[in-house]
């Protein structure tokens, strides 16, 4: 039961990795936590599924207290998994819909603010105007799937989701910002956690990620990025809206160094 003094934050990817090292920064400050994933977790939900997006955000507010204060959205698959179409699934449609389908009590949270995980991978690829990502943006799931299994490419997946993704995030900052709600993205390079073990394991991609240049030298952690999503929740950050915030050890940079 929540205590309807404490600040409440959702979380979803709250079992493993980053929304792991997110729920225990907060928790030390003293918040209180519901987390949504399909283990280890108040709320059980299978996100790559509309009836499990629905059952998700329908126990948020069965288990809640008529508000929610801050959200944050971590569940997520990474470029290995197939079919390419349950990335789509997971990274853009399970925090898009949970982004909007907890909006209503959002808009009582006090100071509320939300958080979602991009990734710096998401500008890698020329994907302005890509079917796959337009499909997404139009909220067509069924479309994107299909798209994103037939070109069969779990990278093009992963990367159109998160680029997807951004753009959300981006597009409710007129009306999001309107109603008080602070909504912001991290963008992260590799960061240490199962996802990534598993890319590193993968023999189509593991070669890539272990080229990819990170010139701090090294993968980051979690807690690194935990640390800047529970910034951005916070008092300090309170003009920061509607921005996609970089966390790779400057390996966008190297990417694309005249374009930000
Ligand atoms: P992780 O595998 O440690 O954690 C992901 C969590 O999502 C797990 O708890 C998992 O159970 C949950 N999840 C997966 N599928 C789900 C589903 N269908 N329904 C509900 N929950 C589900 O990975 P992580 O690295 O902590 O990833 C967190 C987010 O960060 C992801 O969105 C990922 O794409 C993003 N990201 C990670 C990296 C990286 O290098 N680790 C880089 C950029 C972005």
């Amino acid at each position: 039961m929540i205590a309807a003094s404490s600040r409440l934050t959702v979380i979803s990817g709250c079992a493993s990795g980053i929304g792991a090292a997110v729920r225990t920064r907060l928790e030390s400050m003293g918040d209180r936590v519901i987390g949504v994933d399909i283990k280890d977790a108040e709320i059980i939900a299978d996100l790559a599924s509309a009836a499990g997006r629905e059952a998700a955000i329908a126990e948020v507010t069965e288990q809640g207290v008529g508000r929610l204060d801050q959200l944050v959205l971590c569940a997520g698959l990474g470029p290995q998994a197939t079919p390419p179409s349950r990335i789509v699934a997971v990274n853009y449609f399970g925090a898009v819909d949970l982004l909007d389908g907890l909006f209503p009590l959002l808009e009582h949270g006090e100071d509320p603010s939300v958080v979602v995980i991009s990734s710096n991978s998401a500008q890698i690829l020329p994907l302005d105007e890509h079917p796959l990502v337009n499909a997404m943006l139009d909220g067509d799931a069924a479309q994107a799937c299909a798209i994103a299994d037939a070109e069969d490419n779990p990278v093009l997946a992963y990367m159109g989701s998160k680029n997807a993704l951004g753009k959300a995030v981006r597009r409710r900052a007129v009306s999001w910002g309107k109603a008080g709600i602070r909504l912001n993205a991290v963008a992260p390079g590799p960061v240490r956690t199962p996802l990534l073990q598993a890319g590193l394991d993968d023999p189509r991609i593991g070669d890539a990620i272990r080229a990819f240049q990170v010139p701090l030298g090294r993968f980051g952690e979690p807690e690194e990025v935990a640390a800047l999503m529970v910034f951005l929740l916070g008092p300090d950050a309170a003009w920061i809206h509607g921005s996609i915030i970089y966390i790779d050890g400057g390996s966008d940079a190297v990417v694309r160094p005249d374009r930000y």
